[in-house]
């Protein structure tokens, strides 16, 4: 048999086989099969995930730490062995340096007001980078107006790339923190955080990795990267939404404040003063959402349980074949051209708006986003007042690559 560029492909990774593991990929839309390209909003949840939340709420459900019966045992013992598969997946050193968040924005919003509230003062100076997502932002635009402090941007260039070459002149004795993207969600560029990380580090300034779009699509070690905080959405990564981490290198976790106060993340209350509990517990005060860390955990199974290898190669080629796709079609235009990218193709089409793409594409079966993507300094950047957006997850096709082409064509004969 000739080798197609199929077989190929599937030696390494069986496609059809992963689809099956994803139930809602298999409905129809619209008359149309569901093509899902919607995958850096949320990403969609295996079988084993939700049955390891079915069975949680089945078997187990019940309040974690507290309580000395045997539901709550089970409960706690699923929801502190989901923090030790976070910490194996980051490769973090200890699992206490693994706070569950509900994602990345409530992660940043810890470390803004547990890290920046208590030692950014007046003056100081925060980088964040030109691409960043508003929830790794506004925390800070927050910060630095209640301190009297300065934000400071690094720069990208037209292909959506850090300048980085402007980054040491940002970096002084009056900086912070840096806060940056591991990937970017508007242009999917791969940032150079292990770079980014030792450049700061010379100066002594701890950096911020936004992980939402690094953690479904690359390999995370917190270690090798030495980043200073690592935050994760799990609804991002296969698991449900509420669930998410926010990595911290323990000696900095310690020395925060608290950020939530109330149950769980006390070691004494008294009404002249409350000391607070050793970290993780320290800040996560109250319930936690239990049911789905254990879905993160299970996330965690899945990912480990297939050839991530195989389905990384299968996502950059979804991308590299989406590109050659789209950048072919007259009228489209590519927003994000960077050298090195994960799974994110935005794009914008002359004279249509990005809403319009979207709600003809959804007409054809295909889930695509539209808007500013939480990134309006991106759009400025481009001129664009939004863009439309193809993300990939590794249980995408090449013929649903060549569906979404084919309405984007029907996009351009509709407003022609
Ligand atoms: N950062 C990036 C790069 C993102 O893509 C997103 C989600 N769109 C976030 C942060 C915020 O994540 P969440 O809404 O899960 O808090």
């Amino acid at each position: 048999m000739i080798a197609t560029e199929k077989t190929i492909e599937e030696k390494g990774w069986d496609v059809g086989r992963i689809r099956e593991d994803f139930p809602v990929l298999g409905q129809t839309v619209n008359g149309k099969p569901l093509v899902y390209l919607d995958n850096a909003a949320s990403a969609q949840v295996p079988r084993i995930v939700i049955e390891r939340g079915a069975k949680y709420l089945r078997e187990e459900h019940s309040n974690i730490h507290r309580g000395v019966h045997y539901l709550s045992q089970r409960a706690t013992s699923a929801y502190e062995g989901a923090r030790e598969k976070v910490k194996r997946f980051i490769n973090a050193r200890e699992a206490r340096e693994c706070v569950f968040v509900r994602g990345v924005t409530e992660g940043v919003n810890l470390v803004m007001h547990g890290y920046g509230r208590k030692l950014v003062g007046e003056g100081d100076e925060i980088v964040v980078s030109e691409m960043e997502h508003h929830s790794n932002l506004v925390p800070w635009q927050m910060l630095c107006e209640e301190k009297g402090a300065r934000l400071r941007v690094l720069p990208m260039n037209d292909a959506g790339e850090l300048i980085l070459d402007e980054f040491d002149a940002l970096l002084n004795e009056r900086t912070k923190l840096v806060c940056v993207g591991h990937v970017s969600n508007s242009l999917g560029t791969i940032n150079p955080v292990k770079e980014i990380v030792a450049r700061a580090h010379k100066q002594g300034v701890p950096v911020l990795v936004d992980g939402a779009q690094g953690a479904p699509h690359l390999k995370v070690d917190v270690q090798d990267l030495d980043c200073d905080f690592y935050a994760i959405s799990g609804h991002k990564m296969f698991a449900p939404t509420g669930s998410g981490v926010l990595y911290g290198k323990a000696e900095l976790l310690e020395k925060m404040n608290p950020f939530l106060g109330g149950g769980s993340m006390i070691r004494t209350v008294t009404f002249e003063r409350s000391t607070y509990a050793a970290i993780p517990d320290k800040f996560e005060a109250g319930t936690p959402a239990i049911a789905s860390a254990i879905g993160l955990g299970a996330a965690i199974d899945y990912l480990n349980s297939i050839d991530r290898e195989a389905a990384h190669a299968h996502e950059r080629e979804l991308l590299r074949y989406a590109t050659e796709k789209l950048s072919g079609i007259e009228g489209v235009r590519i927003i994000g051209t960077a050298r090195e990218k994960a799974s994110v193709l935005g794009f914008v089409i002359d004279e249509v708006h990005p809403h319009d793409v979207g709600t003809i594409l959804d007409q054809e079966g295909i889930a695509i986003r539209a808007g500013h993507h939480c990134a309006q300094p991106v759009m400025q950047h481009f001129g664009v007042p939004a863009t439309a957006r193809a993300s990939f997850a590794f249980y995408n096709t090449k013929e649903e690559v060549e569906r979404l082409a084919a309405a984007v064509e029907k996009v351009i004969e509709v407003f022609a």
